[in-house]
């Protein structure tokens, strides 16, 4: 199991029980984790990452078995999409049951649930015994991690342990699917293509679908994911006539021969678990810019371009 070992997932379960964060690998991002039961636990992740007590947290499980404890009902659609895609990068929105304390969830009547693909994940809620609550382990709107060193880099000493289980292997957040309602809403493009989900459920609504009023989809500001420098979408691989960037080349050459250029992978899935870790040190190196190509309007990379889209906001 990569390079943690049984003693320090012992450890960190030790801390989990005892109200404490730790940061710990995930196949999406590194997740800052407190048990989901304790609502002061939970609390310090809010207060941590600086995030709007209006965003939702992903509750972590071991086994589909932990669910039942948490959600009033488990349709026939989760169970299904639950055996094809867990454990991987799929997060499940269902009505949740009273175990579950409301400043988990935002205040809303419902649960995100996943369970993580990644060994040391999985060993530490099986250690710890109770389900995780984990947003990505970054400050709000900063990049989320996929190295245990942007996550000490980025949360200092306000995290109790980093659990370090090398690089993401997917490197974009999960997919977020709302089984809440009537007809399965997608919430969040991620790890797994609206294409995988349709082939085994049928069509799924994208949140403009879905106008009841409510906000669809919360904690989904528009400027988020995003690195300090700022990050412009390019066609055709033109540059910005002044400063100094750096290009992050996905087909076209540069307009300019005098910017640093780094060739990302041609598949979305490569791009993806790249992705993150080239902004992450982009953004360290000091430049005045990051250019990337808009990526492929193909349903592949729905999740790219929505990470990118926000990452590129300005508000
Ligand atoms: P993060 O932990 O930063 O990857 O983001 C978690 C995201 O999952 C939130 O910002 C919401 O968009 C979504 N989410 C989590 N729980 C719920 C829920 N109960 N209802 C709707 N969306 C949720
Ligand atoms: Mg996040």
């Amino acid at each position: 199991m990569s390079s943690v070992s049984q003693s320090e997932i012992a450890t960190a379960a030790r801390l989990l029980r005892a109200g404490r964060l730790v940061a710990f690998p995930t196949e999406t991002v590194y997740g800052l984790g407190a048990n989901a039961l304790d609502p002061e636990a939970v609390a310090r992740i809010y207060a941590v990452k600086g995030r709007p007590a209006t965003s939702p947290l992903i509750v972590h499980v071991a086994s589909i078995e932990m669910v039942h404890s948490l959600v009033a009902v488990w349709p026939d659609i989760a169970d299904r999409l639950a055996r094809r895609f867990w454990p991987g990068p799929l997060t499940l929105v269902i009505e949740k049951l009273p175990a579950i304390p409301l400043i988990v969830t935002a205040g809303l009547p419902t649960v995100g649930l996943r369970m993580p693909a990644h060994p040391v994940a999985l060993a530490l809620i099986r250690a710890a015994g109770v389900p995780l609550a984990a947003p990505s382990a970054n400050r709000f709107t900063e990049l989320s991690p996929t190295t245990a060193g942007h996550v000490r880099r980025g949360l200092g000493s306000d995290v109790d342990l980093v659990l370090d289980g090398g690089p993401c292997q997917v490197g974009i957040e999960s997919t977020v699917l709302s089984l809440a309602g009537p007809k399965p809403v997608l919430l969040r493009p991620g790890g797994i293509s609206r294409t995988e989900l349709e082939a085994l459920v049928g069509p799924v609504a994208g949140p403009e679908e879905v106008k009841d009023g409510a906000h669809p989809a919360p904690g989904m500001h528009p400027r988020h994911y995003s690195p300090r420098t700022p990050l412009l979408l390019v066609n055709d691989g033109k540059l910005p006539d002044r400063g100094k960037g750096i290009y992050l080349q996905h087909k076209h050459p540069p307009s300019r021969e005098d910017i640093k250029t780094i060739q990302m992978p041609a598949a979305a899935p490569a791009y993806a678990a790249a992705l993150y870790d080239e902004l992450h040190e982009a953004d360290a190196a000091g430049h005045d810019w990051i250019a990337l190509d808009n990526p492929p309007e193909t349903p592949d990379w729905e999740a790219v371009q929505d990470r990118l889209h926000r990452a590129a906001a300005n508000e």
